[in-house]
């Protein structure tokens, strides 16, 4: 491919360095996910869903997934953009797997598993599921001498890492984490 073809110097040529730089990102971070091409359509813009700041989405209208980054992402900081790309090239990894690739599935959280070690430098012990809990609790419909039992067992949500893990590896970074320089990005 022409280096003037390339998904790259379109991004910089619309986002300027923020553009080239979700590129080399993705170029830098594709050892992490052998399926994935050697280049793909990387959009910066205003998510469709307000608390995204990433997004993949594949459908018919395109040949393969893309990935949004939102642009006031890049006033964080290059390790923050980094964080988000490596998460929006998990859910592509997914897709084109055939995987499920939501955040609420075995396949995430084996993903998370196995690539943390290498994301953010340690394991990552998380199991699914761990947000619900078997609780007993006095039966409402029990009667003395009736046919229901006197209790019953119900699943609960407790307090889980869930929600951080729907945000990894981001949401895993230490609170004083170095977010890197910041570039500046147009917004449309
Ligand atoms: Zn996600």
């Amino acid at each position: 491919m022409r280096e003037d073809t390339t998904y790259r110097s379109a991004a910089e040529k619309l986002w300027g360095k923020a553009g080239a730089y979700v590129h080399d990102s993705y170029d830098q971070h594709r050892h992490l996910f052998p399926n994935l091409p050697d280049q793909l359509p990387i959009v910066i813009g205003i998510t469709a869903y307000g608390r995204c700041i990433g997004l993949t989405r594949t459908n018919e209208a395109l040949d393969g997934p893309r990935i949004t980054i939102a642009s006031n992402l890049f006033s964080r900081g290059t390790r923050h953009v980094d964080d988000v790309m490596v998460h929006e090239m998990l859910h592509t990894s997914l897709i084109l797997a055939g995987k499920p690739s939501d955040h609420d599935t075995e396949a995430w959280y084996a993903a998370i598993r196995e690539l943390s070690p290498h994301v953010l430098g340690h394991r990552l012990d998380v199991k699914r599921g761990s947000d619900r809990k078997s609780v007993r609790l006095p039966n409402p419909n029990y009667v003395p001498g009736g046919d229901e039992p006197r209790t019953i067992v119900r699943k609960e949500r407790v307090a889980s890492n869930h929600e951080k893990v729907s945000r990894w590896p981001n949401s895993f970074r230490p609170d004083d984490y170095d977010g890197g320089p910041t570039i500046l990005c147009p917004t449309y």
